[in-house]
């Protein structure tokens, strides 16, 4: 029997005139996320991908793999028989015989509605061979052995692993959004939830060197590089902001300070974005997690970007954002010890009722607009390509 991987996905999004822009997506992504990987080919059917296999196929790689593509629900490794019930009986037979179980039951579906079984059908006929042959007895709640029957065009899948996906939409279907990417935990994890979202992510760090080591742009790196694992590609503006800092530092009073930091990486961030044609920032600020995301000085900084900032985080609390981290992989990368550009000259006391009038005052001594020039010749984009980490927690089993 032919070995293959059968990939479902949602098929309420499907439905209407986006299902085959939508589709295609989802089966060109499949085939970036194998990469370097042996396979025969990719094939799109009635909601669902066919992925065939070769006999050097890694069973366990393609489904760590498959299991980090958005979009999909379940990636299931089956076996390919057909759909003349004697055979598919037989065939069925030949791979549960060496399983070892006491209670099982068979789960039938049909792709193929001109199929003449209905599934119930499929179910006692198939379950019947392998309750005889077995002497085993069929449990519907909860058995050991669950028999995958799944009929599709001509022919008949059968598997017993469901590998759950991450869901979501395809990236890039969603268009692109810029992520303004720190070294800490928040940014990656808000990053993630876009990327879930279909949105492609090009990503911004702002950096102080030489007030800061080149270890830190490692590290954005090394995030970025686990986040590649889901959108394929990524590319990083590597943005100098020291020389801003200084002049922030030399005419401003330090309470206002991260303010200021921020609303300059919001303009720096909207320049990056209308270049790529990106709909949106993106920020992993969470409603009173420090003095400078109050509302209030939420509602001034985002006053600084004609853009949309997204901030996918905004309701969740440390813990839970922690929980993400873990999960996907950037936890241990995220509290490697870096310096952030904005951890270097914070006051004791920053401002945490900001005011846009009294920030706009403040800014006026600052020459802006040449500050922001100055940085956008001199920051450098960077290339991340895919890698397909291995190692992430929970994603993969
Ligand atoms: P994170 O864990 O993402 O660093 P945080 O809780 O430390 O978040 P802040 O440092 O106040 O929060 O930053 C808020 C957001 O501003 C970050 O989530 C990120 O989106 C953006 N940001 C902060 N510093 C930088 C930086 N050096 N480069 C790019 N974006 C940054
Ligand atoms: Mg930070």
């Amino acid at each position: 029997m032919k070995r293959y991987f059968v990939c479902y996905y949602h098929e309420i999004i499907l439905k209407g005139k986006n299902r085959p822009f939508f589709e295609k997506r989802l089966s060109q992504n499949v085939q970036k996320a194998l990469q370097g990987l042996p396979y025969s080919s990719i094939r799109r059917i009635s909601g669902r991908i066919l992925v065939k296999l070769r006999a050097d196929s890694p069973l366990e790689q393609i489904g760590a793999r498959l299991q980090k593509v958005f979009g999909l629900v379940y990636c299931c490794p089956a076996w390919r028989s057909v759909q003349d019930m004697e055979v598919l009986q037989e065939d069925l037979w030949k791979l549960v015989s060496p399983r070892k179980f006491e209670t099982f039951k068979i789960d039938s579906r049909r792709a193929n509605k001109k199929y003449p079984l209905s599934s119930q059908q499929m179910n006692e006929l198939l379950g019947e061979v392998v309750r005889t042959r077995s002497g085993q007895t069929v449990r519907l709640k909860g058995p050991e052995l669950t028999c995958y029957v799944d009929i599709v065009e001509d022919y008949a899948f059968l598997y017993f692993r469901k590998l759950k996906g991450v869901n979501g939409l395809p990236v890039s279907c969603s268009g692109k959004v810029v992520v303004l990417m720190s070294g800490g935990i928040d940014s990656p994890v808000a990053a993630f939830k876009v990327l879930k979202r279909g949105c492609r992510a090009i990503f911004v760090h702002f950096h102080s060197l030489p007030h800061t080591t080149p270890e830190s742009l490692d590290k954005v790196r090394q995030l970025v590089s686990v986040l590649t694992d889901y959108q394929y590609r990524s590319k990083i503006y590597m943005v100098p902001f020291a020389e801003l800092q200084r002049q922030v530092v030399a005419f401003t009073p330090a309470e206002t300070r991260v303010i200021l930091y921020r609303r300059l990486m919001m303009r720096l961030a909207e320049e990056i974005a209308h270049r790529e044609g990106a709909h949106a920032l993106v920020t992993g600020e969470s409603i009173g997690q420090v003095a400078s995301q109050t509302l209030e000085n939420l509602r001034v900084i985002s006053d600084a970007t004609q853009l949309p900032i997204l901030r996918p985080l905004i309701g969740e609390d440390k813990e839970e954002i922690v929980a993400v981290a873990r999960r996907i992989g950037t936890f241990p990368i995220s509290i490697l010890p870096h310096e952030d550009c904005c951890s270097l000259f914070v006051p004791r006391h920053p401002e945490t009722r900001a005011k846009l009038d009294g920030i706009q005052r403040i800014e006026s001594r600052l020459e802006i607009n040449p500050m922001v020039q100055e940085a956008l010749k001199q920051m450098e984009t960077e290339t991340i390509e895919f890698q397909g980490h291995m190692e992430q927690e929970g994603i993969s089993r």
